[in-house]
């Protein structure tokens, strides 16, 4: 989507083309090393990801690339749902953690992502089910909306949670090129379909029973992912 297009819809005031508007903070390498791993993964080599010393957070074409339309759609979905984010009005916040015990993979209130959450998805973006660029997404898609360019999240980030799930499941479903389809109460438990096909991800962690909200301290991980076909 260009920046015309983003307008259509948008004051023209609020638009930021200068991708100024994330701003990541890491707890450590491995969590550094791990956004950069799945975020140019989702470039295809067509662009990079790029943080500068403030953390700011932008898309840069590569020598040579720079090409949208030689994206796969995956990656194509990839960098445009991003892309929002990175160049709308004001400024998302975002802590980028590795195994962190109250995070499973986003806790909104704490406007915290664990990569390592999120590296146990489907590496390949065409794969049917939950995809590390689908899962990298979705958080900040979800992030960017629940802050609403003010750098926080303001109230309460359970109806925060209810209000911009909705919205960040969509750009991970355009990303992913499967459907999620899960109910929304049904903790570990998401399904995708696509094409009549249906696959139930099943999201194991260190203490199965006793977690319960994805915004409440749970002392929990992602372990494993597991697909299972429905159909
Ligand atoms: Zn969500």
């Amino acid at each position: 989507m260009s920046p015309y297009q983003y307008g259509a819809n948008n004051p023209i005031k609020y638009i930021d083309v200068n991708g100024d508007s994330l701003q990541v903070s890491f707890a450590n390498d491995q969590a550094r090393n791990a956004f950069i791993q799945v975020a140019n993964r989702g470039l295809e080599g067509q662009f990079e990801v790029n943080i500068s010393g403030e953390g700011i957070v932008t898309f840069q074409a590569t020598e040579g690339g720079g090409d949208v339309s030689k994206l796969s759609k995956h990656g194509q979905a990839f960098y445009e749902e991003n892309n929002k984010i990175l160049n709308a009005g004001g400024i998302t916040n975002l802590n980028v953690d590795y195994g962190r015990s109250d995070v499973h993979t986003g806790n909104l209130g704490a406007m915290t992502i664990d990569m390592a959450d999120i590296l146990q998805f489907n590496e390949n973006p065409s794969q049917l089910g939950g995809t590390q660029i689908g899962k990298l997404t979705h958080e900040i898609v979800e992030q960017g909306h629940a802050q609403g360019g003010r750098g926080s999240i303001i109230g309460d980030p359970y109806r925060a949670w209810q209000e911009h799930h909705p919205t960040a499941i969509i750009a991970e479903n355009n990303v992913n090129d499967s459907r999620r389809i899960d109910s929304r109460t049904l903790y570990g438990v998401q399904d995708f379909a696509r094409g009549g096909r249906t696959v139930r991800t099943l999201i194991n962690t260190k203490k199965p029973g006793t977690w319960r909200t994805l915004w409440m301290s749970t002392n929990r991980n992602i372990i494993s992912v597991t697909n299972r076909a429905l159909n």
